[in-house]
């Protein structure tokens, strides 16, 4: 039984209590290890190992601190099969989705490495008469991050490799549901040799989490995750005075204008909609075609496309560079979104796809849902209201491109949003008035790479600092404002 352990102080350390959670693939319901759940003394433990850690480390020159990332930079970059079939074996999503997930934490790191030209600050010489001003960014102390279930290996690295870059120590709580992943990271930074309790990883649930937001001792945490979770640490950092970025769910939608490339918008709708399951929080699942036309003409075409994309078990050879459909997280997921399927159907809304009672040949246990698809949804609707996080679209209606926009506005969700287009008249009014962080113009999935800020807007992301690229270093750094002045020797 593969039992994980926690990471603290520089050693692998056993749990304190025997509280044991399985962990299971999610592809063929088996029990695949287990994970503890760790308790508040274990935690509170790697806070103070990264307390003690930070003068140090803060004291470490920065081009140091960037070759211990260069030296992960390359052990993870040798292990890259090993870390992509880890996130396939528990999450479930396809080879191929998991080796795009390796490609953007091996970009973060890479771009952390920059942190000796990204971490230097200002200087105005001659501020006034013989004084001169001077901004410095430095690193705080000890950051926290509670990472969610659906990228195991590439959220955590939207944030780890900038703030050991400027010089803070880390405590992790990877999610409880696929913990494995980051176990066999934090094995490659432990080979890489950073000082002891630079960086820590504490398993377990919620308890690990609460400790994280209300110890003294931690100045900041990054959360990812769903937006209940994230307004409960955006109001808990808050009350305890502590940064936070908080990054919760999302709806994303897809607007196809009648001058888009139909065949390619398809093309991108399967892989958005579909890919990991509907499991990213960047996966369009409400599509608003404007006109009827383009209405009828996008519902037949991918409803037929949808038919023919596979649902199945991602670690069957078979599927090794096919885009497909994986299982969803858990049973409970399971049942969750064929509750939402239920409320639709009830609430109006065609089932023009179905897919409930999927089966996949030799894993009757897993958790499979096939490409499913509403049409002729309200906006409104639970079903267009209500994240369902899996492989679930609503199709609708708009008449004008104001509508659609106004349909997108409507909802408390921010995240991703894309326009099918090829008027730059209509490119331009999207990207200008459509209420999400991220916009997409002709691209399906519009996660920004590493270089550029990742984050959302409203109710999918509580706080004005983004993830990865230049915009994080702001939240793992204080910018002092120095006014010096020298008398004149005499
Ligand atoms: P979740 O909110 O259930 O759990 C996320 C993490 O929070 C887990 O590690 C969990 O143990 C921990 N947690 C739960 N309750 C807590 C509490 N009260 N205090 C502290 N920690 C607590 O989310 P999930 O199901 O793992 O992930 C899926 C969600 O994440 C979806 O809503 C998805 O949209 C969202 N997500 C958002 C982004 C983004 O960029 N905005 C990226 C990835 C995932």
């Amino acid at each position: 039984m593969n039992r994980v352990k926690n990471y603290i102080n520089g050693c692998w350390t056993e749990p304190q209590n025997n509280d044991y959670l399985d962990i299971e693939n999610p592809s063929t319901g088996e029990v695949i290890g287990q994970v503890p759940l760790s308790t508040k003394e274990e935690t509170i433990k790697a806070i103070l190992a990264a307390e003690a850690a930070f003068p140090s480390w803060r004291d470490t020159p920065v081009s140091r601190r960037a070759d211990y990332l260069y030296s992960l930079l390359n052990l993870v970059e040798k292990n890259e099969e090993k870390i992509a079939r880890s996130i396939t074996l528990e999450m479930g999503k396809s080879i191929s989705d998991s080796k795009a997930e390796f490609k953007r934490l091996y970009e973060n790191i890479q771009t952390a490495c920059g942190m000796p030209v990204l971490q230097q600050g200002d200087k105005l010489i001659g501020a006034s008469f013989g004084i001169d001003g001077e901004v410095i960014l430095q690193p705080i102390g000890v950051f926290g991050m509670i990472a969610p279930f659906n990228f195991p290996a590439m959220v955590p690295f939207w944030f780890l490799p900038y703030a050991l870059a400027t010089g803070n120590t880390y405590v992790l709580k990877p999610s409880e549901q696929v913990p494995l992943t980051m176990n066999l990271i934090t094995q490659l930074i432990h080979e890489t040799g950073f000082p002891a309790g630079v960086y820590n990883m504490v398993n377990g649930d919620k308890t690990v989490g609460e400790v994280l937001t209300s110890h003294p001792s931690v100045k900041g945490v990054s959360f990812v995750g769903s937006t209940a979770v994230a307004r409960t640490i955006a109001q808990e950092c808050g009350r305890n005075g502590k940064r936070y970025q908080a990054m919760g769910g999302a709806k994303n939608h897809m607007v196809v204008m009648p001058d888009a490339k139909k065949d390619e918008v398809v093309r991108n709708m399967l892989t958005s909609c579909f890919g990991c399951a509907g499991q990213r929080c960047m996966a369009a699942s409400a599509i608003i075609c404007v006109g009827e036309d383009t209405y009828n003409e996008i519902k037949e075409k991918f409803i037929r496309a949808a038919k023919q994309f596979p649902t199945g078990n991602p670690n069957d050879p078979v599927y090794e560079k096919t885009d497909m459909v994986g299982p969803v997280i858990s049973a409970r997921a399971k049942q969750r979104i064929h509750t939402l399927i239920e409320e639709g159907i009830a609430e109006g809304a065609t089932l023009a796809l179905d897919g409930r009672n999927v089966k996949v040949a030799g894993s009757p246990n897993g958790h499979y849902i096939g490409p499913t698809i509403f049409a002729d949804v309200k906006p409104g609707m639970k079903i267009h209201r209500t994240e369902i996080f899996g492989p679930v679209v609503v199709m609708m209606k708009a008449g004008h491109l104001d509508e659609a926009i106004a349909i997108i506005n409507n909802l408390n969700y921010g995240n991703g949003a894309s326009i099918y287009t090829q008027n730059g008249y209509y490119a331009r009014k999207f990207k200008l008035e459509t209420d999400a962080g991220m916009i997409g113009i002709n691209v399906g999935i519009p996660a920004p790479v590493a270089y550029l800020p990742f984050g959302g807007m409203k109710d999918s992301s509580f706080s004005e600092t983004k993830a990865q690229g230049r915009d994080v270093i702001g939240f793992f750094t204080d910018r002092k404002i120095v006014t010096e002045r020298y008398w004149n020797e005499d």
